[in-house]
């Protein structure tokens, strides 16, 4: 496992603070998790698409959906 360290913005608070995401180095795909503000505790869903381990793009969105 490879540490990806990420800065997101808080989709509630617009608070910024700091993802570990934990990816496979031969995975390559898109994966949705549910992250809690460290700020508002309000969820921010994650959506991130990987490529060899490496994280290409990050999209934060509503987690209450
Ligand atoms: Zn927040």
């Amino acid at each position: 496992m490879e540490n990806n360290e990420k800065s997101i913005t808080c989709h509630f608070c617009f608070s910024e603070f700091e993802l570990d995401l934990a990816v496979s180095p031969d995975f390559s795909g898109q994966v949705t998790e549910i992250y809690d503000c460290v700020v508002c505790c309000n969820p921010n869903k994650i959506v991130y698409e990987v490529f060899g381990g490496d994280v290409l793009t990050l999209q934060v969105s509503d987690g209450n959906e």
